[in-house]
């Protein structure tokens, strides 16, 4: 029988593999199949990495094809996490683990922001826009945030430790040596339980002042659903983290 061929689906298989060049917590997809006779490199636009091989490529072979395109790498997820928010009537903005939908309005003199059930309504001229809603941010978040935190120390029988907003780039929280919990204003874009795991997070340091595993233990008796929480902040991190 010449020329009989009998067609069988590829091979495929998948691992998740760190990759340092691109972060020190860096992971990249390798998605392997049999398929395949070329290598191909993606970022997506949540910035996760993947790399398409044949299937019994050599790993060591993988990872120079990385290395030759590090500078691409970089430069894609630089682009991916500095996304800039598109400031427009109908954007959504993420608000306590929902969103609220902004509208804008041509302003009537100083730039005025107010919640309309789930609408944010804004009259600023375009140039203000932004700056008014982080302002809006700003000012709801500081009550929200105070009264969480006023609630687990109650909870821990501790006196409530004073209250600082912060507007780091990357950190959610953290405690001073005074004992002064800063909470980044972008908490209010994430969920109650995400919030309540970052203020016991927090906490947590009043006893122990590192990420040891009695620390670890101690955020698991004030919030058992941390690994839960912890897992959302960093898969929707980048998304509150755009303005
Ligand atoms: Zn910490």
């Amino acid at each position: 029988m010449k020329g009989f061929r009998v067609r069988r689906p590829p091979t495929r298989s998948q691992e998740i593999l760190p990759l340092p060049l691109a972060g020190p917590d860096a992971v990249y997809l390798l998605k392997r199949s049999s398929a395949r006779r070329s290598l191909a490199l993606r970022v997506s636009e949540q910035g996760e990495i993947a790399v398409n091989a044949p299937l019994r490529l050599p790993r060591h072979e993988v990872e120079r094809f990385l290395h030759r395109h590090a500078d691409w790498l970089r430069d894609r997820l630089e682009s991916v996490r500095s996304r800039v928010f598109q400031w427009r009537d109908g954007a959504e903005l993420p608000w306590l683990g929902g969103r609220l939908v902004l509208v804008t309005l041509s302003p009537g003199g100083r730039p005025a922001v107010r919640r309309e059930a789930d609408r944010l309504v804004c009259a600023a001229e375009e140039s203000a826009l932004a700056a008014a809603v982080v302002h809006w941010y700003k000012r709801e978040a500081r009550p929200l945030l105070a009264e969480r935190l006023a609630h687990h120390a109650a909870r821990l029988g501790r006196p409530v430790p004073l209250l600082r907003l912060s507007d780091a780039r990357t950190r959610w929280g953290s405690l001073s040596p005074k004992g002064v919990v800063s909470l980044n204003w972008r908490l209010a874009k994430a969920s109650p339980e995400e919030i309540d795991y970052v203020i016991c997070h927090e906490l947590a340091h009043f006893r122990h002042r590192n990420h040891s595993p009695a620390f670890w233990r101690e955020v698991e008796r004030l919030y058992p659903d941390h690994v839960e929480q912890r897992k959302r902040l960093k898969a929707e991190g980048g998304r509150y983290f755009e303005f």
